[in-house]
């Protein structure tokens, strides 16, 4: 097995200081709640990067165009969330360009750089695929799992036992399509809602600074 070359922590010399963490959101945007998370970072003033659904895109451009009005980052989570290990070649480049097509017509000022594949998984084609596409690949190094709704304590925590300097948080602001559970909860992310509300302090108060990514190379 070779080594995948994707980014999981940001390397301290492409940080301008050593403290820095960084905030992103995989499977939205979704309308109850990118909105909220959106209000959060507005209130605390701190920017995320967004690794968005396409399909989801395609109904929701007002809230691409929030995201970027708002100094964030819209990246590329493919477009209907495949896990890419199981897709055909022609498939994995599909999933991957159409998905950039789509938020830029949902937003022409989104500049989208970066992507992150569905479940971690990377293959060296979806990589290559990336490469071609000009997108550089973003894993995470801080996992709370917020996506099984594991309660908000239980996220805050897990983030704040883990977190170091370059730390790349991952956390859901939606549900990927084929994990919608209907009659049941499994699709909020009210949990996430309210954990970032006390994350975003907590982080402050150990001393880090949340900044957006930095350009990649
Ligand atoms: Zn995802």
């Amino acid at each position: 097995m070779t080594h995948l070359d994707y980014m999981s922590e940001v390397p301290d010399e492409c940080s301008d200081r050593t403290s820095s963490v960084y905030l992103t959101f995989d499977d939205g945007p979704n309308p109850a709640f990118t909105s909220q998370i959106l209000d959060v970072l507005a209130q605390h003033q701190v920017p995320a990067t967004f690794f968005v659904i396409g399909a989801y895109a395609v109904g929701q451009p007002e809230l691409i165009r929030r995201m970027v009005a708002e100094g964030h980052e819209t990246a590329n989570h493919t477009m209907t969330h495949r896990d890419l290990s199981r897709c055909e070649p022609g498939e994995v480049k599909r999933e991957v360009l159409e998905a950039n097509r789509v938020i830029k017509r949902a937003c022409p000022r989104a500049s989208v750089r970066r992507f992150r594949a569905p479940y971690g998984n990377w293959t060296e084609e979806a990589l290559a695929v990336l490469g071609a596409a000009g997108l550089t690949a973003v894993h995470w190094s801080v996992d709370p799992r917020d996506w099984s709704r594991p309660g908000v304590d239980a996220i805050v925590d897990s983030v704040l036992t883990s977190v170091r300097p370059g730390a790349i948080i991952l956390l859901h602001d939606g549900c990927p399509p084929d994990e919608m559970i209907p009659g049941t909860h499994a699709s909020q992310r009210d949990q996430t809602v309210t954990a970032l509300c006390r994350l975003i302090p907590a982080l402050h108060g150990l001393g880090f600074t949340i900044r957006a990514l930095p350009q990649p190379h």
